[in-house]
């Protein structure tokens, strides 16, 4: 392999996402070596769009890889990677990379503005039919001494933790979302305040027996969090998730490791 195919390859690995490379010949070596340490995954650019569909989700739900070997090494020619990600051809023509569009590269769960949107058509559906919602923020505690004790690529791992704990966790109805570097958000959808509660101590439970591991030691971390549950004085999406913040704010300064209910007229009374 070329070393400056090498170089793009390991800068691209830095940044700890998930990958699907498309190589328009047979796979070197070397790639199918690096593939099996860093677990991205790679298909032949011949392969049919739904072939590309089922390995994205492949790598996507089970975080590994389905890695198809060619029979014989063969070299690399100039051209061989394109990032899958970066390819608007396959984006118009395929409705997966669609929804990579709305996810967060490094959890996988929905980014800030899907979860916008989302909260946006639940507000227009309860105004309709009169269901119960609820929208939670959490914020991990101390999050920053993560990264300055044991570096930014631990601090990574956390946040993926963090987030697979609440994808075990809510059902498939609920829509969770990487709000901020930090901060999730967690739409409960036909939920009342009670449930949405329950469900984020079983997350807190969860997080609470897990222990992440550094070079050197062992520790624990903890999150904060704010809930509101949806009124019709909830004219629009910012003011609610701003509602939930300030719940969250209250959980913090009260001394983390908590959850704070706040509702509209909380606000109005402040
Ligand atoms: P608090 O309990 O008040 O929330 O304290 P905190 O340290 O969690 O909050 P603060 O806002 O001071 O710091 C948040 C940190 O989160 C700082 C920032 O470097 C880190 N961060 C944000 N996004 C990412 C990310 O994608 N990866 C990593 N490793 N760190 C991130
Ligand atoms: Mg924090
Ligand atoms: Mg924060």
């Amino acid at each position: 392999m070329k070393d400056c195919k090498i170089d793009k390859l390991q800068k691209l690995l830095k940044t700890d996402n998930f990958f699907l490379f498309i190589s328009d010949t047979c796979h070197d070596k070397l790639f199918l070596e690096l593939s099996y340490e860093y677990h991205f995954g790679f298909t032949l650019k011949s392969d049919p769009i739904s072939e590309i569909n089922i390995r994205f989700n492949t790598l996507v739900k089970h975080r590994a890889l389905t890695i198809e070997l060619e029979k014989k090494r063969s070299e690399l020619e100039d051209t061989v990677f394109e990032l899958a990600f970066a390819s608007t051809n396959v984006l118009e023509q395929n409705e997966f990379l669609e929804q990579m569009a709305r996810k967060d590269g490094l959890t996988m769960l929905y980014n800030h503005s899907y979860f916008k949107d989302k909260l946006k058509d639940e507000m227009t559906r309860s105004e309709r039919y009169n269901n119960s919602f609820t929208v939670a923020i959490l914020d991990l505690d101390f999050f920053k001494k993560v990264n300055d004790q044991y570096g930014h690529v631990k601090g990574d791992e956390v946040l993926k933790e963090f987030a697979n704990i609440i994808k075990e966790i809510i059902r498939n109805t609920d829509t969770a979302a990487r709000y901020g570097g930090e901060e999730f958000a967690i739409l409960f959808a036909e939920t009342d305040m009670e449930s949405s509660i329950n469900v984020i101590d079983r997350i807190r439970e969860k997080l609470s027996n897990t222990v992440f591991e550094s070079d050197s030691d062992c520790f624990k971390i903890t999150f904060s969090a704010g809930i509101t549950p949806y009124n019709k004085n909830y004219k629009d999406a910012e003011f609610m998730v701003d509602v939930a913040d300030k719940a969250l704010y209250v959980s913090k300064t009260e001394g983390r490791n908590r959850t704070t209910i706040y509702t509209a007229e909380d606000i109005d009374n402040l």
